[in-house]
This record gives structure tokens, C-alpha cells and sequence, in this order.
């Protein structure tokens, strides 16, 4: 593949919003990443421009069938002005797992990297500075073949584009209260739940919305084979604290292989706490809550990095953790992760790379 980026700088920079007014994925840089792909030319022509709209044929079969994959990362600006990333190979790796499902073509990382690390560079006065700040990146690919028939697209775009992000707790970190689902599942091993597809996200909306409607932030999924395991919370992994041993779903084939779950997972156990990667019944939830064991939930994520629960909607039961409040392993968790991504703690296992 051609490592060959062209630039083509915007002649327009457009004005920067204030910090306060920047929440999540609302603003845009001046400039994106593209790349095109053709069957029997492979991926060519990578270059960046200014950020603009783009222009598709109707048919396009992302519109009708759905073939598309994402990804989510963050860069961050340390005091001393350096950029970091946290773990971004792991990202691209993943990005081609979910290509090989989606029967989209494999990227080459390195390239991929590369042009990360160049637009970033870019727009670099776009990175926000201020504590819990930071730069979100989106990668992502659409089918852009025009024909109506079903079939895996032969032509692609790979884009990159970034957006300034608020800090995800305006006052501090804060507990969610999450609705246990029973009605409707996300995704069923076999199919593409392990895969950052736009479809998962379609598919949840409804059942998140519902939950919206009564006052929760976020729907807790269930499997949907035996509508009894854990499986993940909206775009989070999960983890609970039981009986001082942590607690997470393992990777079925349905849920998605977070980085920020990995990282959490590797940091417990260099923590010396007993972590469990297993099937995990609400049932059994249920049960510790009622003798006293269970005591602190979270989700991990790029975007909130831990989020604790506050309570548990399960069929009408409200199950309180920690009394409501953010629990001592979360908090501690929370503080060491973004400490070692904005690089004003040391990160002893070599996961934050400077750009
Ligand atoms: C992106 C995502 C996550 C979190 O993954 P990270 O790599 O930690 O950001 C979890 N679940 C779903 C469904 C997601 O799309």
C-alpha cells in the first residue's frame, strides 16, 4: 500500500468552540482522512483534506445492507504539550476483526497509523488541553459500491475524522442508574455483537430509549439466548465487585473486546486483585446484593473510561450499590487510567504511545 499521505491544507480554519460548550462528538476539526478502495486496486489514494461533506450515489450499499465498522480512540495533551495515545494498535487490530466479519477489506495498520498520527498533527491546536479533555478519534469504513444486489461491496471509503470532547463528568465522577433489559437483546454469538457495527447501535436504540423514558442513563443487555447472562451496558464492558473479587462477562462471541476492559483487567490483576472472566447470571447479582457481596458495579469504555453504577433496574427491583456513590476500586481505577492517558502518572505497562 501506498504510505504515501498527500495534504491538502483548508484555507478556511474554522473557529474553535469554548471549552464548556464542547459535551461529546459535536464539533469537527479543519481537516479528515480518506482513503479509497476499489476491487483489483486494493486501498489508494490517501490523503488529507479539508474537512467537508461528502458525496454518494443513493444505491450505495452502506444505506441498504448496513456494511460499515468504527472505531473509537482518544489523543491527549499533557501540561509539557505532549500528545498521547492510549493503546491505538489495539484499536486497529480490532478495527480489522470487525472488517473480516463484516466482510470489508483488511487496512494495513501501520498505514492507518500513520495517517492517525499525521491528521492529529494536523489539527493539532484542535486537541483541548483542560483536565478531562481530549481529542476523539473516529475512525471508520462504508460500502460505497452503487447496486442494489446483495453482496460485500467493491468499493470503499476509509475515513478519519476527529471531534474536541468535554470532560464526560462536568462535576466530577458521577454513578449511572441502568435498566436491566428483559425484552430485547442486543446481539447473539454467531452474529456481529462482537463487531463495532453501526447495526448493534440501531439495534439498541429502542430498548435504550425506553429505558431514557424512565429515567434511566442506560440499558444493561442480557444474552439473548437464555435471557440470563450478563453481557455488556449501551457501548460499555461491565464489571462487578463481589465478595472482594472482581467479576467480568467473558468474551462469548457477543460482546465486545473493549481496550479499557483488557486494560482494567491487566491493571487488577497487577493490583493483585482476583479478576474472573466467566458467565455471570443476574440471578447470581441478585443474590449477592440480597447477602450483602455485591459492592461496586462499573463500565468501562474509551468515552466515559469508568463509569460506576449507581443502581440496578431489574423487573422493577432497584437494586442499590455502594449506597449510590462511586465506590472506592472505581474511583482508584478511574484515577489510575486517566492519570497514566494524559501521562501525569507513570504507566508501567508501556500502553500510552506519543504521537
Ligand atoms: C466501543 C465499545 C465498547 C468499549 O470498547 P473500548 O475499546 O473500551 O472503548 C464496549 N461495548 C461496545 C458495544 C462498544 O461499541
Amino acid at each position: 500500500m501506498d504510505l504515501n499521505i498527500s495534504v491538502e491544507l483548508t484555507s478556511a480554519k474554522k473557529q474553535k468552540p469554548e471549552i464548556d460548550q464542547l459535551s461529546f462528538g459535536k464539533y469537527f476539526t479543519d481537516h479528515m482522512f480518506i482513503m479509497d478502495y476499489d476491487a483489483g486496486k486494493g486501498w489508494h489514494d490517501p490523503r488529507i483534506i479539508p474537512y467537508q461533506p461528502i458525496s454518494l450515489d443513493p444505491a450505495a450499499k452502506v444505506f441498504h445492507y448496513g456494511q460499515t465498522v468504527f472505531e473509537g480512540m482518544k489523543a491527549y495533551k499533557t501540561a509539557e504539550g505532549r500528545i498521547l495515545m492510549f493503546r491505538p494498535y489495539k484499536n486497529l487490530q480490532r478495527l480489522n476483526r470487525s472488517n473480516a466479519r463484516l466482510s470489508i477489506p483488511a487496512l494495513d495498520e501501520n498505514v492507518i497509523m500513520e495517517a492517525l498520527r499525521k491528521l492529529v498533527l494536523v489539527d493539532e491546536e484542535w486537541i483541548p488541553d483542560e483536565q478531562g479533555t481530549s481529542l476523539y478519534i473516529r475512525p471508520f469504513v462504508i460500502a460505497t459500491q452503487a447496486t442494489l444486489g446483495v453482496s460485500p461491496s467493491e468499493q470503499y471509503h476509509f475515513m478519519i475524522i476527529l471531534s474536541p470532547v468535554g470532560s464526560y463528568y462536568a462535576e466530577g465522577i458521577n454513578p449511572v442508574s441502568i435498566f436491566v433489559e428483559s425484552e430485547y437483546v442486543r446481539a447473539v454469538t454467531g452474529g456481529v455483537g462482537n463487531a463495532k457495527t453501526g447495526g448493534n447501535y440501531a439495534a439498541g436504540l429502542k430498548a435504550q430509549q425506553e429505558a431514557t423514558d424512565k429515567g434511566y442513563s442506560q440499558v444493561l443487555w442480557l444474552d439473548g439466548v437464555h435471557r440470563k447472562y450478563i453481557e455488556e451496558v449501551g457501548s460499555m464492558n461491565v464489571f462487578f465487585k463481589v465478595g472482594g473479587k472482581v467479576i467480568t462477562p467473558a468474551l462469548n462471541g457477543s460482546i465486545l473486546d473493549g481496550v479499557t476492559r483488557d486494560s482494567v483487567i491487566q491493571l487488577l490483576r497487577y493490583w493483585d486483585i482476583e479478576v474472573e472472566e466467566r458467565a455471570i447470571s443476574i440471578n447470581e447479582l441478585v443474590e449477592a446484593y440480597r447477602n450483602g457481596t455485591l459492592e461496586e458495579a462499573f463500565g468501562t469504555g474509551t468515552a466515559a473510561v469508568i463509569s460506576p453504577i449507581g443502581e440496578l433496574n431489574w423487573q422493577g427491583d432497584k437494586l442499590a450499590l455502594n449506597e449510590g456513590r462511586t465506590g472506592p476500586l472505581s474511583a482508584k481505577i478511574y484515577d489510575f487510567m486517566t492519570g497514566i492517558q494524559r501521562g501525569t502518572l507513570e504507566d508501567p505497562f508501556g500502553w500510552v504511545v506519543k504521537l
